[in-house]
């Protein structure tokens, strides 16, 4: 489980980005955090893989404080999916899929061995391995995203607006897709988003933030109370 306990996120200009959230995010689970641009949510997601650190607060994984551990420990653990997938434009998709098994000293065999099971598991077409990412589609690129973060099979996945960009048809085709993927592998996701019928589809639990970075409701879909 990670906890976030009375987290305030003050950026050096004065901005309070995050204001004294706490939450319990389940394991095993997809957790959404949702709500309007600037409310604070890609904040919180960075403090979780600490690309930034809190003002305030903490932030624990299994009851262990995430700034007393070592950060290369708690990187490898998560995945992180973002927006236009962020893909490496110089190596083909089978090499941005296996870019971090590499970098964990897997050989060069191996780490494309599980790229090319990882591109089944997200359902792109085996034949796509040896394009580059301009080559393929706004939401092949998301599923090649989703497939890197997979790669070295973190127990949590971190994931801001990662089918934003992509047509509503397709869109609905990745929440589907990741929706089975939580299913079997039973990762913790936690998803960004600023669209709450997605909140509500793929959500196990909802975070909904409201401008100036506070916790306004935190349940499960079905129990969120509309306005
Ligand atoms: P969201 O992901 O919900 O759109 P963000 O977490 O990106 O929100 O931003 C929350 C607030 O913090 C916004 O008002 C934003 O302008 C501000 N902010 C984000 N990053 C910085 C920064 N590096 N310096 C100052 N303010 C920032
Ligand atoms: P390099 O060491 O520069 O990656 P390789 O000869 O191993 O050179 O591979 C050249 C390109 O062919 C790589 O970028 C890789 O994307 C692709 N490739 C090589 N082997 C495979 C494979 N078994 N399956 C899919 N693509 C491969």
């Amino acid at each position: 489980m990670i906890r976030i306990d009375s987290v305030t996120k003050r950026y050096p200009d004065g901005t309070v980005a995050v204001d004294r959230l706490s939450l319990d995010i389940p394991d095993r689970a997809i957790t959404v955090f949702v709500g309007p641009s600037g409310c604070g949510k890609t904040t919180t997601l960075r403090m979780i893989n600490r690309m930034i650190e809190p003002s305030e607060g903490t932030i624990l994984i299994d009851g262990k404080d995430i700034l007393k551990e070592p950060v290369n420990t708690l990187r490898r653990s998560m995945g992180y999916v973002i927006q236009n997938a962020g893909l490496f434009q110089h190596r083909t998709i089978i090499d941005n899929i296996a870019t971090v098994p590499r970098l964990l000293g897997w050989d060069k065999a191996r780490a494309r061995d599980r790229a090319r099971e990882l591109m089944g598991r997200v359902g792109l077409d085996p034949a796509l391995a040896k394009r580059y990412p301009y080559q393929l589609s706004g939401g092949q690129q998301q599923r090649v995203g989703v497939a890197r973060a997979l790669a070295a099979d973190p127990p949590v996945l971190l994931m801001d607006e990662p089918f934003s960009a992509v047509d509503p048809i397709v869109r609905k085709g990745l929440q589907d897709e990741l929706l089975r993927i939580q299913d079997e592998l039973g990762k913790t996701i936690v998803f960004v988003t600023h669209d709450i019928d997605e909140a509500v589809k793929i959500g196990t639990k909802v975070a909904v933030m409201r401008t100036g970075g506070r916790l306004a409701q935190f349940a499960p879909p079905a129990e969120l109370l509309t306005d």
